[in-house]
C-alpha cells in the first residue's frame, strides 16, 4: 500500500507566509539595507574562519582609535599576517577606515534602531504607520561598577518621563554593577528599590515595562525578585509588566508553570514573552568549564519542540497571563497561528514580537492579517550596542539558524516547516574518557546557599579550643605536650583547635616506620594505589561542604574560592589515579631475541610541605602523587592551616585502612610543626628520599641546596613563588580586562601564587584604563568570608599583615598611591586593595613577592616594551594578556616568560588537566602539577634489558 503524505496545518499555514515574504523581498533593491545586509552575512558564511575573524574584527572596532590602527586590524584579522606596506599609507588606511566604518554603520543601521531616542521615535512612527507596535531597549548590556548602574537606571527613568505610554524592555543587569547570586542579599534590597522606582514612574506614565531575562545563572534571582515586588500592593494590581521566558532552557517549562500559578493567585495578569533564547554558545561553554548540567537544551530541534509546547501552554492560559509569542522561525511561528485557530483564540489575547531589522516582511504580514505584531527595537551608541550586533550577527549565521537555511541559504521549504518532533536526536553524549573535572557546586541554587550556610555554623560549633588534634604516626594518633593554635583570620577570637607540635624525636620515628612501610607499598598492584585514591576522593565529594566550611573557617577563604579548591583536590585524586594506571602502559621497542623492560620504581620516603594558601588542594596533590607511584608520605603542612591537612589525611588512612590494611603502618604520617625546625629536620634527615614542596622561594631554594649536597642527591620538586604581570594591550577589551585584573589581584586577598601583582598598560589607553580599575577596586567586597557575599577577606596572620604593610609604607613613600586606606572591618587581618602608579619597574614593590592585595601600575609605549618589564623579575610562573589583536597575542605566547600564560582571561584558576600548573624561572624546580609528567617525578626509572637468543633460537 502506497503510504499517504499528510499536510499538516503548520505546512499550510507556513507555506502561505514563505511564500508572502518571498513575494516581497524580490521588492529589495540593492539600496535597502537588507539586501547589504544579506550579502554581507552571505559572503561570511561561505568561509567560517573568514566569519568568525570578520566577528572578531567587528568586536574590537570601537576600541580602535584612527585609521591606521583599523587598517592594521583589518589586516591581521584577514591575512593572519603582519600589516604589510600599504597599511602605512595614509590614504590606503583612510579608505580602509571609511570604507570600514560604512560597513559597519550600515550593519549596525540594520539592527539598531537609532542612537537616540529621537531616531527612535522615528522608526516607530513608520512602523505605527503599519499597524506595527514596539518595545524599546536601551542598549548596554551590563553595568561594571555603580556609575554606570547609575546612569543606566537613569536612563529607564528620563525615558519614561519623555516618552508617556511608552514599551520598555529593561535589563536588571544594568541596574546593579556584576550581578552575583552570592552577593543576593545584599544587591536584592538596591535592586528592588530601582526596580519599584520604575514601576511607580511606569504607572505614572501609563507606560509598559518587560523585564529580560539574560544569562541562566541569573534567571531565578531575576524571577524572584519581578514575582515579590509585583506582589506587594502598590503593584499588585498593576497589569503593565511583563516578563520573559526562554524556550532553550530545559527547565523553562517548569518555570512558566511557575509563572501561570502565581499569576492565577495574583488575579490579575502579566505579559509573558516566550523566546528561544539568545546566549546559548555562551551557557553552553559556561556548563562544560564548570561540568555542570548543561541548562539548555543541546539539540536546536529540542528547543523548538519545546517552543511548541510553551506556546501551547501559554495560549491556553490567556486568562491569566498575556502571551507574546516571540521568533523568527517560520514553523514555530506557523504553529502558535494554528494553535491558536484549533483553540478559536481571539487576535486580541495575543501578541507576536520580533526583532527590528530582522524579516520585516514577515512582520509585514502579522500586521496586514490583523495580528498584534510588536518589534524589539534597540537603540544607542554603538559601543554599548557592539555585543548585542555580534550576538545577532551570530544567531543570523549559526549553522543551525531558521534564518540562515531559510533567507541566507534557500533550503527546502517542506524540509524547514517539518515538525520538530520528527526530527531524530544525534547521540550527543560526550565520551567520558577516564576523567573528568569535578563540578563545583552552583551556587546560584538558593539550595546550595542554604547547604553552604549549615555547613559553615555547624563547623563554627565543632571548632573550638577544647578541641585537640594529635600527630599521626605508625597508624597511631600521639597527642605531644607542646601545642600550636588554629585560628580563624576573620575572627581571631575564635580558636578553631589546638595542634600537637611534632618534636624532632617523632620525626625519627615516623621516618623509620615509614621507610618500612615504603618497602611494602612500593611491592603493592598500581590497581590497588589508584583504587585508594579513587575511593579517597569519593569520600571527599561526600563531605564536600565540610571541606568547603573548613577553608572558609581556618583559611579564610570565600565560598567560591574554597569550593574550587575542593574540586582541585578532587581532581588531582581522580587525576593521578588515571595517570598512574596509564603510565603502565610505557613500553620499550624490543627486538627479536632482544627484550627491554622499564619499571618505575618509587624513591622511599617523601616528606611533603605545604603552605597555607591552598593547605587543601596543594597538600593533598602532592601527597597523593607520591603515594599512588609507591613512596611513602610524611605530611609537614602549613602551621596556620594544620587542621584542614588532618582532616584530609584522616580520609585518605581511612581508605588505606579499608582497601589496603596490611600497607597501613607507617604509610601516611602527620607531623605538624614549625617548618624552621621540624620542616628543615625532615628535609636533611638521611633517610627522606623525596621532597614535594610548594611554598616561598627562599624556602624552596634552601630545601634545593640541602637536597643537592647530600648523597645521594634527593629528588626536590618544587613550586614557589610568583610575580605575576597581567598585559593590557591597546587593543584590549576593557570590559573583560578590568575584571579580569581585579579577580587575579584581589581575589584571595591577592594570596596566591599565581595573584597578578603588576598590571601592565599600553599608554595609550593607560589613563582611561586606571580610572575604570580604580572605580572598580572600589566596589570590592572586603569582608568575613562566611559571608556568601565576600569576595576579599582579611590576610591569614599578622605577620603577613606586618610584611604586606610594609610594603604598602614603601608606596606610599616612593610611589603614586591611586587606592588604598579603605574602611575594613576592626576585627580580623584585614587589609582594603590598593593600587599603586607610577612605580619605577625596578622597585621593590614591582619585583618581590609581596602576597597581599597590593598592585602595581606599570606603563609601557607598546607590547615589546610591556614583555621587557613583565619578564624583568626573578620569576616566571603566570602571565596573562587582554588583547584583541592576532599579532600581539602571538608574540606574546612567544616571549612572555612564564609557565602559564592566559589570553583574555585572568592570571588565576588553573584546573587540573586543562592548565597543567608551574613555572618557569625561579617559580619552580620540575615539572607541572596536574599536567601529564608530573608523577614521573615521584619515581625513578628502571630499564631491563635481556638477551633471550640461546644457541641461535630466540627464547621468547
Ligand atoms: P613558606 O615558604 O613560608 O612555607 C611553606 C611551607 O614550608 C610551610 O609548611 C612551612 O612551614 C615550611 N617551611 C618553612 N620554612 C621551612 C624550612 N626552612 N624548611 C622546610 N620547610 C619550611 O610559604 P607560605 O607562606 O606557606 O606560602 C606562600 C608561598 O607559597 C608564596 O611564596 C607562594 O607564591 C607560594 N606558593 C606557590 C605555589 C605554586 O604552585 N607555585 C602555590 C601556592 C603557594
Amino acid at each position: 500500500m502506497k503510504s499517504k503524505t499528510t499536510t499538516s496545518p503548520e505546512q499550510v499555514i507556513g507555506r502561505k507566509l514563505f511564500k508572502y515574504i518571498q513575494a516581497k523581498d524580490k521588492a529589495w533593491n540593492i539600496f535597502n539595507v537588507n539586501f547589504f545586509k544579506n550579502q554581507m552575512l552571505k559572503m561570511s558564511i561561505s568561509n567560517p574562519q573568514m566569519q568568525r575573524n570578520l566577528f572578531k574584527f567587528v568586536d574590537v572596532l570601537p576600541a580602535l582609535k584612527n585609521s591606521k590602527q583599523i587598517s592594521q586590524y583589518l589586516f591581521e584579522y584577514l591575512t593572519n599576517s603582519k600589516p604589510n606596506f600599504l597599511v602605512n599609507n595614509p590614504l590606503v588606511n583612510k579608505l580602509l577606515d571609511t570604507g570600514v566604518h560604512i560597513t559597519v554603520k550600515l550593519l549596525a543601521a540594520s539592527f539598531i534602531c537609532g542612537t537616540n531616542t529621537q531616531q527612535a521615535l522615528t522608526k516607530i512612527k513608520q512602523l505605527k504607520k503599519k499597524g506595527q507596535d514596539y518595545t524599546l531597549d536601551i542598549l548596554g548590556e551590563l553595568a561594571l561598577n555603580e556609575r554606570e548602574a547609575n546612569h543606566y537606571y537613569h536612563e529607564y527613568l528620563k525615558l519614561l518621563k519623555e516618552l508617556p505610554e511608552v514599551n520598555i524592555s529593561v535589563k536588571l543587569s544594568a541596574l546593579i554593577p556584576q550581578i552575583n547570586p552570592l552577593d543576593w542579599v545584599n544587591k536584592k534590597f538596591i535592586l528592588k528599590e530601582r526596580l519599584r522606582e520604575i514601576y511607580r514612574e511606569a504607572i505614572r506614565q501609563n507606560s509598559f515595562i518587560n523585564i529580560d531575562t539574560e544569562h541562566y545563572s541569573w534567571k531565578d534571582i531575576t524571577y524572584e525578585i519581578i514575582k515579590e515586588v509585583l506582589m506587594e500592593d502598590e503593584f499588585k494590581s498593576w497589569t503593565k509588566a511583563g516578563i520573559v521566558v526562554q524556550a532553550y532552557l530545559k527547565e523553562s517549562e517548569r518555570d512558566l508553570k511557575a509563572w501561570i500559578e502565581w499569576a492565577k493567585t495574583r488575579s490579575k495578569p502579566i505579559s509573558i514573552r516566550l523566546v528561544k533564547g539568545a546566549y546559548w554558545d555562551y551557557e553552553y561553554a559556561i556548563a562544560q568549564q564548570h561540568n555542570w548540567e548543561i541548562p539548555v537544551f543541546t539539540e536546536k530541534h529540542l528547543s523548538d519542540i519545546n517552543y511548541e509546547k510553551l506556546t501551547e501552554l501559554l495560549l491556553n492560559n490567556h486568562n491569566y497571563v498575556r502571551p507574546a509569542i516571540a521568533s523568527h522561525n517560520i514553523r514555530s511561528l506557523a504553529h502558535a497561528l494554528s494553535y491558536a485557530e484549533t483553540i478559536q483564540l481571539n487576535k486580541s489575547r495575543y501578541e507576536f514580537q520580533m526583532l527590528y531589522g530582522m524579516m520585516d516582511s514577515l512582520k509585514d504580514y502579522f500586521s496586514e492579517q490583523g495580528y498584534n505584531i510588536r518589534v524589539y527595537m534597540p537603540y544607542g551608541e554603538l559601543i554599548p550596542g557592539m555585543s548585542y550586533l555580534v550576538r545577532r550577527l551570530l544567531e543570523n549565521t549559526a549553522n543551525d539558524s531558521f534564518l540562515r537555511q531559510g533567507m541566507l541559504e534557500g533550503r527546502d521549504v517542506d524540509e524547514l516547516l517539518k515538525d520538530p518532533a520528527q526530527i531524530h536526536s544525534k547521540n550527543t553524549q560526550l565520551e567520558a574518557n577516564g576523567f573528568s573535572n569535578s563540578a563545583n557546586i552552583d551556587f546560584n541554587k538558593k539550595l546550595n546557599r542554604d547547604r553552604m550556610k549549615l555547613a559553615i555554623k555547624a563547623l563554627e560549633k565543632e571548632l573550638s579550643s577544647k578541641r585537640l588534634y594529635p600527630l599521626y604516626l605508625e597508624a597511631h594518633k600521639i597527642y605531644s605536650d607542646n601545642h600550636f593554635e588554629s585560628i580563624n583570620p576573620a575572627n581571631p577570637e575564635h580558636i578553631l583547635g589546638r595542634i600537637s607540635q611534632s618534636s624532632t624525636e617523632h620525626c625519627d620515628r615516623t621516618i623509620k616506620a615509614a621507610q618500612q612501610a615504603y618497602l611494602k607499598w612500593s611491592e603493592a598492584k598500581p590497581e590497588l594505589r589508584a583504587a585508594v585514591l579513587k575511593l579517597t576522593a569519593k569520600y571527599l565529594k561526600e563531605h564536600r561542604y565540610r571541606f568547603n566550611a573548613l577553608l572558609c573557617l581556618e583559611a579564610g577563604k570565600p565560598w567560591l574560592e574554597a569550593d574550587g579548591e575542593v574540586s582541585e583536590a578532587i581532581d588531582f585524586l581522580e587525576y593521578y589515579a588515571q595517570q598512574a594506571l596509564d603510565l603502565q602502559n610505557n613500553k620499550l621497542r624490543s627486538l627479536p631475541g632482544e627484550r627491554n623492560t622499564n619499571h618505575y620504581q618509587a624513591y622511599g620516603v617523601a616528606v611533603i610541605i605545604s603552605p597555607w594558601n591552598f593547605p587543601l588542594g596543594i597538600m593533598a596533590g602532592m601527597t597523593v602523587a607520591a603515594l599512588v607511584m609507591g613512596n611513602s608520605v610524611i605530611v609537614k603542612p602549613s602551621q596556620q592551616t594544620s587542621i584542614i591537612a588532618y582532616e584530609f589525611l584522616s580520609l585518605l588512612n581511612q581508605t588505606v585502612k579499608e582497601l589496603a590494611s596490611d600497607y597501613s603502618k607507617g604509610l601516611i604520617n602527620f607531623l605538624p610543626g614549625d617548618g624552621k625546625t621540624i620542616g628543615s629536620y625532615l628535609v636533611a634527615h638521611p633517610l627522606t628520599k623525596l621532597i614535594a614542596f610548594t611554598g616561598s622561594n627562599a624556602v624552596g631554594m634552601s630545601i634545593h641546596d640541602t637536597a643537592s649536597k647530600a648523597r645521594p642527591v634527593k629528588r626536590v620538586i618544587a613550586e614557589m613563588g610568583g610575580k605575576n604581570a597581567i598585559i593590557i594591550d591597546e587593543s584590549a577589551d576593557l570590559d573583560e580586562a578590568i575584571p579580569g585584573v581585579i579577580h587575579s589581584a584581589f581575589g584571595y586577598a591577592g594570596q596566591k601564587c599565581s595573584a597578578c601583582s603588576r598590571v601592565i598598560v599600553h599608554e595609550n589607553i593607560y589613563q582611561q584604563f586606571i580610572e575604570r580599575l580604580v572605580e572598580a577596586a572600589q566596589a570590592i567586597n572586603i569582608g568575613d568570608p562566611r559571608d556568601e557575599a565576600c569576595t576579599m577577606p582579611p590576610v591569614i596572620d599578622t605577620n603577613a599583615l606586618n610584611k604586606i604593610q610594609q610594603y604598602i609604607a614603601l608606596g606610599k613613600r616612593d610611589t603614586n598611591m591611586l587606592l588604598g586606606d579603605l574602611e575594613v572591618p576592626k576585627s580580623g587581618y584585614y587589609l582594603s586593595p590598593y593600587i599603586f602608579s607610577e612605580v619605577d619597574s625596578k622597585h621593590k614593590l614591582a619585583q618581590e613577592e609581596i602576597f597581599g592585595p597590593v598592585l602595581t601600575v606599570l606603563r609601557a609605549k607598546d607590547l615589546h616594551a610591556a614583555i621587557a618589564i613583565a619578564n624583568d623579575t626573578i620569576y616566571g610562573l603566570t602571565g596573562a594578556i587582554y588583547s584583541r589583536s592576532p599579532l600581539s597575542i602571538a608574540q606574546a605566547s612567544q616571549e612572555f616568560m612564564v609557565g602559564n600564560l592566559y589570553i583574555n582571561r585572568g592570571s588565576t584558576g588553573a584546573i587540573v588537566s586543562r592548565q597543567a600548573f608551574g613555572g618557569l624561572k625561579q617559580s619552580s624546580i620540575g615539572f607541572k602539577a596536574g599536567g601529564p609528567n608530573y608523577l614521573l617525578q615521584f619515581v625513578q626509572e628502571k630499564t631491563i634489558t635481556e638477551n633471550t637468543m640461546r644457541r641461535g633460537f630466540v627464547g621468547d
